[in-house]
């Protein structure tokens, strides 16, 4: 007998009215009709039943912090920088935890159940290193927080910065990060390159950077990442975060960069709610869009996920931990709107950045942790055009968080009732 029965779920695969069995906080079976009875059931109704969303590339310490201590007038990327610059010697360790708490909330709610967060180590008190390291052991019930140790100000560029790096590792920070392009010249950028590949390797850790996150075709710090990968057997374990100077480059060389990136096994993770607000800052018209080569990289076999990258902080003044909104975004920029563009989008925000992660017992397979988000949709198409309600949202096969599902009623005389807004085709 099963712990927990959902009864009539679609799945991400395109399988529908699949019964799913849960047992001991983990899948047990995924099969049409399974027998119960089960301690509970639960009628799914046709829905989807996804794994949660996953976010690959998050600033978990700027989070909310939006006005602190002044709004981004221009609303680009180095006025965000050095607004942060500002905020960074006020911060509060307290404040830093209650603010990232309030977001894990959020995330909850929205069936993002892991986060790879970025985390500035550039302060020697290494404040928010702290405070987020803390956070991830709040939150480890449910939620799956994946640190970064993150040199904003460049680890070359910023005095020391490279021993705090060394220090926030130390303490038991998961990934490697960098932002070459940030430091002085390219020659200090691709050296920035090989010192941090280097640490990950000499520590067994995975490596996350920013990387060419600017409009310059020129910025080829990819080139060395990927070069790096393979020098120090990193394959499978490197992501470059952004590339959007590759929206830029030259097409011949982005035909030769390509291949170089997937025999490195090398990830890609865009973030398009940011790429298409900081980038084409220095543009007039025709305005570049500024977010990497999706579907080119995706053609090449090299994993690409989409990052929410900020909600409500110096760069950014929206978002919600809403990673269908992410989706939504991306396969817009991406142009990926035909029905295995935007099935691919929604892999960008659940399997693929899952696989990045290295996340343990992901997925919808018997053996799985049971971690389960249940849509108001029919499948991922309709789930990512609706930002569908996430009805319940399940851990460990307990759930977590409700939402009533969103209804509207028209008081129309000659059309009332409940408005549906799917797709009911009776006639051509
Ligand atoms: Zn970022």
């Amino acid at each position: 007998m099963f712990d927990t029965l959902l009864r009539h779920c679609n799945l991400p695969d395109g399988r529908t009215d699949i019964d799913i069995g849960i047992t001991g906080g983990r899948i047990a079976a995924v099969a049409p009709h399974l027998p119960g009875p089960a301690g509970e059931e639960i009628d799914a109704g046709g829905q989807l039943v996804s794994p949660p969303f996953v976010d690959a590339h998050f600033h978990m310490d700027s989070t909310l912090s939006y006005g602190l201590p002044r709004v981004n007038q221009s609303g680009t990327l180095l006025e965000g920088i050095a607004l942060w610059g500002e905020l960074k010697p006020l911060l509060v360790q307290e404040a830093i935890v209650e603010r990232a708490l309030a977001y894990c909330d959020w995330a909850v709610a929205k069936g993002l159940l892991a986060i790879r967060s970025h985390v500035d180590v550039c302060d020697p008190r290494l404040l928010a290193t702290e405070a987020l390291l803390h956070v991830r052991e709040r939150v480890k019930p449910y939620l799956d927080l994946q640190l970064v140790a993150f040199p904003q100000d460049g680890v070359l560029r910023a005095p020391g910065a490279l021993d705090n790096l060394r220090r926030a590792l130390d303490m038991g920070v998961d990934v490697v990060g960098g932002i070459p392009h940030f430091e002085r010249t390219m020659a200090d950028g691709a050296a920035s390159v090989r010192l941090l590949c280097e640490e990950a390797a000499s520590r067994g850790l995975r490596v996350d950077m920013h990387c060419d996150e600017s409009d310059d075709p020129l910025s080829r710090h990819i080139e060395t990442l990927a070069s790096e990968s393979v020098r120090l057997g990193l394959q499978g374990r490197v992501t470059g975060s952004h590339l959007t100077s590759m929206h830029s480059m030259d097409n011949y060389y982005v035909s030769k960069l390509l291949p170089l990136m997937r025999e490195a096994g090398v990830a890609a993770i865009a973030n398009p709610l940011i790429n298409i607000t900081l980038q084409g800052r220095h543009d007039t018209y025709p305005k570049r869009r500024g977010m990497t080569r999706v579907p080119e990289l995706l053609a090449a076999g090299i994993p690409v996920a989409f990052g929410h990258d900020c909600v409500m902080d110096p760069w950014y003044g929206l978002g919600s931990g809403d990673m269908l909104e992410v989706a939504h975004m991306g396969l817009h920029v991406a142009q990926m709107t035909g029905q295995d563009g935007i099935r691919a989008c929604f892999q960008a925000v659940t399997a693929t950045p899952a696989a990045i992660l290295g996340l343990d017992g992901y997925g919808l397979e018997p053996g799985c942790r049971a971690d389960l988000v249940l849509l108001q949709a029919a499948d991922p198409v309709e789930a990512i055009r609706l930002r569908a309600t996430r009805l319940l949202v399940m851990r460990a096969g307990k759930v977590i968080a409700r939402t009533a599902p969103a209804t509207a009623t028209l008081s129309l005389p000659e059309r009332p009732g409940e408005v549906d807004f799917r797709l009911h085709r009776k006639k051509v």
